[in-house]
């Protein structure tokens, strides 16, 4: 398979050749476990996979490594606002850690459920403090940094490529620069690669440095983690979009400025969910939870298959209506899979005309990921009368090797059997209203009804699952 990739930092799809022969090296920013994924940030999880699986398909070896940010860091990507660690324990009355446990475990429950395959290497801010520590020294020592403050900041002017991935205008940022940005900087673009008790008081999670006790900076913990496994330079870097004017440009500057090597080969940033609201967020409207599709009856293949629909270049607007149009995509792939099983066993060695269905779906997600042309081409396969039932099973199945949908899975089977009716949804929901209104009378009279309907309910903080009674 022919792969070509579309480099934020030449704004041009490229022919993908790696650093290392059949290996490719691979970093995706990973979530901030303060709370729960949204659908958003899973959207970002579920064309990083598609890549993952993309490369693993044209034959290559992959080392795929993902941070956990369970260190605080600032709800502003450019040192300001509050802690949102220390925010989110305050509120939930749990302790920092128990916070950043909590929600590690619940981001990898959704990500498995999306059938998302696990980072080789998924490593926590919190235990790599040394490793930032020694990055910081470095840089320290080659005159990128000053301390101002009792922080450490790098100091952007010694770097004279700085911004290079946003395309930055640093003249024009200068002039038009906030007044109210952090005095300690130099230069409003600088930023903290470490933080003392001086600047913010009565932190939970400080460690020891040779700056004062305190603790690192957001940035600085993507480029130690990503250079301890993946070496100095290494091929490909994702995320979304949102990362690239501050986060991933920060990477950078300290980066190639400890090393003086480049860094990364391709930029990989995939563009946001949106809703009618504009971008979906922690903080904006209602939050967007693969939770909260599952208790609207949606199954997480269904939001998969949604992200699929669109290419990962591109916004996806959300929308129930898509939801359900998705959903309905996906049970009727399902059914015409369950058909062809009932008559065929899948062929490991595919007839001509089958294989080139294979191929053409292969040139379309070698050319950036095309999925949506990809999924196009997999329709007109099912369609195609020409194609016995055990050729096509085969050659849908080595397209699911990339599209992640769990086609060949027995569970898929059982789903439409135990998809919870709208109107058992709604007296769920009715019901979680009424709790939420303290009406428990209400609340007992709809479990009772939902209960006698042949259903399950399950509390658990804030939610209900709901199940057939077996
Ligand atoms: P965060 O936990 O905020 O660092 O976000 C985790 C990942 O989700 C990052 O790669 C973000 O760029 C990405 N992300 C955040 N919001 C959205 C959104 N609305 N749509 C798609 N990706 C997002
Ligand atoms: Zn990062």
């Amino acid at each position: 398979m022919n792969l070509s990739l579309y480099n934020t930092m030449s704004r041009t799809v490229e022919a993908f050749e790696p650093l290392e022969r059949r290996h490719v090296r691979m970093y995706c920013c990973g979530p901030t476990v303060y709370n729960f994924a949204h659908i958003g940030n899973l959207k970002t999880y579920v064309f990083e996979d598609i890549l993952r699986r993309t490369l693993e398909a044209a034959g290559y070896r992959v080392t795929h490594v993902m941070n956990v940010t369970d260190v605080g860091h600032l709800t502003d990507d450019g040192d300001e606002g509050e802690d949102k660690m220390v925010k989110s324990s305050k509120e939930k009355g749990l302790d920092v850690h128990e916070i950043a446990r909590m929600y590690t475990d619940a981001f990898f429950h959704d990500t498995d459920a999306l059938n998302i395959l696990r980072p080789h290497v998924a490593c926590r801010a919190t235990e790599h403090i040394e490793d930032m520590i020694a990055l910081i020294k470095r840089l320290e020592a080659k005159g990128h940094t000053y301390v101002a403050g009792g922080n450490v900041y790098f100091s952007i002017d010694t770097f004279p490529d700085y911004g290079k991935l946003a395309k930055l205008n640093l003249e024009e940022l200068k002039s038009g620069a906030r007044i109210d940005v952090d005095e300690n900087k130099r230069n409003p673009k600088d930023f903290a690669l470490w933080f003392t008790k001086s600047k913010f008081e009565n932190q939970v999670m400080v460690w020891d440095s040779p700056w004062g006790v305190g603790y690192p900076g957001w940035h600085i913990e993507c480029s130690a983690m990503s250079m301890k496994y993946l070496g100095e330079s290494f091929d490909i870097h994702c995320g979304g979009i949102d990362h690239i004017p501050v986060h991933h440009t920060n990477e950078i500057a300290q980066s190639e400025a400890a090393t003086g090597k480049p860094w990364v080969k391709y930029w990989v940033h995939g563009e946001f969910l949106i809703n009618e609201t504009g971008k979906i967020s922690k903080s904006k409207g209602e939050f967007l939870t693969l939770s909260v599709l599952q208790e609207k009856g949606f199954d997480p293949m269904d939001f998969r298959f949604f992200c699929l629909g669109g290419h990962y270049r591109s916004q996806l607007v959300f929308s129930w209506e898509s939801m359900d149009a998705a959903r309905n995509g996906r049970r009727n792939l399902v059914r015409q899979v369950r058909a062809l099983k009932e008559q065929a066993a899948a062929s490991s060695v595919l007839c001509a005309e089958a294989q080139s269905y294979v191929d053409e779906f292969s040139g379309h997600l070698g050319n950036d990921l095309n999925a949506p042309r990809g999924l196009a081409t997999l329709w007109s396969l099912l369609k195609d009368n020409s194609i016995k039932p055990g050729d096509k099973l085969g050659a849908l199945y080595r397209m699911d090797g990339i599209l992640g949908l769990g086609l060949d899975s027995p569970e898929q089977e059982k789903e439409e059997e135990t998809a919870i009716p709208h109107q058992i949804l709604a007296l769920v929901e009715e019901r979680l209203k009424a709790k939420r209104e303290k009406n428990y009378h209400r609340a007992d009279e709809l479990r009772a009804i939902v209960e006698k309907a042949g259903y399950k309910l399950t509390d658990t903080p804030g939610t209900t699952q709901v199940s057939k009674t077996l």
